[in-house]
């Protein structure tokens, strides 16, 4: 299922009326949040923005300074990529904000004037790097690993000068963006400690002061985060802070992100922080040029994709990152909205000339496999904290409404896609409620109207996948009715020599317990299940099969019967979800070749529930005997 989109219901009641300062958003405060908490953002592609014309504006559409509007909001730290060389030989840049030193110089010195310090983002690489991609400059390409520390040792040590110079106030170095066991072509831990000391030892003696971050993706795995430590530790590499991306799409769940993130710091003593996050306020895309998080994508979303529940995410990512002891949080390209362009042709322009997009065409010269062949747009206009017209989202006051907290009415602002699943041939029902996701995220059902055109549109004896459009609490929903005469059970007539999916427990005297093959005792094909009491014996016994990987969904579980000579018998089919019997349907053995149906109807499974379903067959001898087949789940 997937969260549909929409706004915040109170927005317009808001507008126009509220100072500046008030909004609808509702935070809830984040226990134990330390005064000192680092709230920052990355805003590396603001000057190619600026350059293109983008004006960023206040919730009420004043034009503002960028950073002063940070800063308003409680963001006390700006991170800036520093890229060597993001330019081909003819001065045309990547993209991406053609990010090298002369930018950072410009952010820093933007963010120094309100007051905001700087996290210097070194990814030592001419364009981007990431765990996928670490190429060392074209300048340093070649050289060998002795040199290359020296001049990344250089490269560090000028730049931070440069930018002390300027005016900024560099407060963090970052040596390596996403350094997953790879850092400037080099791709063992000995050549990576290597170039880290080489940065380190840079910053130590150009900015004393500085504090020096590693950055790392994937906390998903935390063996692997407690394995790099060790490897750093090994080596002495020299740093104070172990950081991590966290997108909360690939990137585990916020308990596990506690759990990694404070393991790390007990194991290392250093500290550990975020340096970048973010989430999606809307799906659609703003620049004609896809976004990561898109419509139909396969990924996490714990929460709405709506303004309050972008906030709703910041604030909870920071509420992880304060249980882990963590020193803060920086938001990932805040402001990086669409250029502004009327069309796809008006946006590749200004892509190509100021650098807007995430690849300019040019940057084919450095990364020919990925931006030469996908050089495009902003693929995260929808993660920004502005609108596609560069206007402040609500959801930008949460950095400082989190020390606080700030009440709102709670009330459904997204709603949960439905879905069923019917056999081919059954009545068409749609669920009465719908899943609501609550301005505090919490969820709760809601009844829904469904369009009634549209549901007697469908015919329910045609295969096929059918959308019907609804409303509850005022926002739309679509239920998608899957019509399949798909037999979830396998091997469902035994007619597979296999039938390790089925379990039989025997929990009487049963004597004769297996699959059979013999075409006149089975009622399709030439096998069934087969059971048989020796005189006297006692027969009771469970035949159950796991159901796998069913959707949510309604269906009917259908198993035969057939036999003899079973003296006070009981006979039920049944149903059990997550453990629970859900529903039973009685059933009797009378004769050779008079086969008895059980059917249970209208079962009703959620996403992720256990379904197994089984026959109870309990009876007397002596010589009872029996025959089950065709078994199916639809
Ligand atoms: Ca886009």
């Amino acid at each position: 299922m997937k969260l549909m989109r929409c706004l915040l219901l109170c927005l317009c009641l808001c507008a126009g009326t509220a100072r500046a300062e008030e909004n609808a958003l509702y935070v809830r405060a984040v226990d134990g949040l330390p005064e000192d908490f680092i709230f920052g953002m990355d805003v590396s592609s603001v000057i190619a923005l600026e350059n293109a014309g983008v004006r960023f504006s206040d919730r009420d559409g004043t034009a503002r300074d960028l950073f002063a509007l940070l800063r308003e909001n409680g963001i006390g730290w700006i991170r800036v990529r520093v890229w060597v060389n993001p330019y081909d030989e003819a001065g045309h840049g990547f993209g991406g904000g053609n990010n090298d030193l002369e930018t950072a110089i410009r952010i820093g010195r933007r963010a120094a004037a309100e007051g905001q310090r700087l996290l210097v983002d070194f990814h030592y690489s001419d364009f981007w790097a990431d765990p996928a991609k670490q190429q060392a400059p074209r300048a340093w390409a070649g050289l060998s690993l002795d040199e290359k520390a020296e001049a990344l040792r250089q490269y560090t040590s000028d730049a931070l000068a440069a930018l002390q110079a300027a005016g900024a106030d560099v407060g963090m170095v970052q040596l390596g963006n996403e350094t997953n066991g790879a850092m400037c072509g080099e791709r063992d831990w000995d050549s990576i400690a290597r170039l880290m000391n080489a940065g380190a030892s840079a910053v130590r003696e150009t900015l004393p002061e500085a504090r020096i971050c590693l950055h790392f993706a994937n906390p998903e795995n935390g063996d692997a985060y407690r394995s790099w430590a060790g490897e750093l530790a090994q080596r002495e590499v020299d740093y104070d802070i172990f950081a991590t991306s966290y997108y909360p799409y690939w990137h585990g769940t916020l308990e596990n992100l506690t759990g990694v993130l404070g393991d790390i710091r007990r194991q290392t003593g250093k500290d550990v922080m975020v340096a970048e996050t973010s989430y999606a306020w809307t799906l659609e895309d703003g620049d004609f040029s896809g976004n990561t998080i898109g419509e139909g994508g396969s990924y996490e979303h714990p929460w709405a994709f709506s303004v309050q529940g972008q906030a709703n995410a910041v604030r909870d990512v920071t509420e992880a990152v304060v249980n882990a002891g963590g020193i803060g949080v920086f938001y990932w390209e805040g402001a990086w909205v669409p250029t502004g362009g009327k069309d796809w042709e008006e946006n590749h322009r200004l892509w190509e000339t100021f650098g807007t997009g995430w690849a300019s065409s040019y940057a084919g010269v450095y990364d020919p496999d990925d931006a030469g062949r996908y050089y495009g747009g902003c693929a995260c206009d929808n993660q920004a904290m502005f609108d596609f017209s560069a206007r402040a989202l609500d959801s930008l006051s949460v950095f400082r409404l989190m020390r606080t907290g700030q009440d709102a009415p709670i009330v459904p602002e997204a709603l949960m896609d439905a879905a069923v699943a019917l056999r081919a041939g059954a009545a068409l029902s749609l669920p009465e409620t719908v899943e609501a996701v609550m301005t505090d995220n919490t969820r709760a059902p809601v009844g829904v109207t469904w369009d009634e055109s549209a549901a007697r549109a469908i015919d329910m004896n045609v295969e096929g996948k059918y959308t019907v459009p609804g409303t509850a609490a005022g926002l739309s929903v679509t239920c998608v009715v899957t019509v399949s005469s798909k037999n979830y059970l396998r091997n469902g007539g035994f007619e597979s020599f296999d039938t390790s999916m089925w379990r039989a427990t025997d929990l009487g005297q049963t004597a004769q317990l297996y699959r059979e093959e013999k075409a006149v005792d089975s009622i399709e094909g030439k096998a069934h299940w087969h059971f048989y009491s020796a005189p006297a014996n006692t027969v009771r016994f469970t035949l159950e099969q796991d159901v796998r990987d069913v959707p949510a969904g309604e269906y009917r579980y259908e198993i035969s019967v057939m036999g003899g000579d079973c003296h006070g018998q009981t006979v039920y089919s049944y149903v059990k979800i997550n453990g629970e019997e859900a529903a039973r349907c009685e059933t009797a053995f009378t004769q050779w070749n008079d086969w008895h149906t059980a059917v249970i109807d209208r079962i009703r499974v959620a996403d992720g529930d256990r379904v197994t379903i089984g026959l109870y067959v309990e009876c007397e001898g002596p010589g009872a005997w029996g025959k089950i087949d065709d078994a199916s789940f639809r």
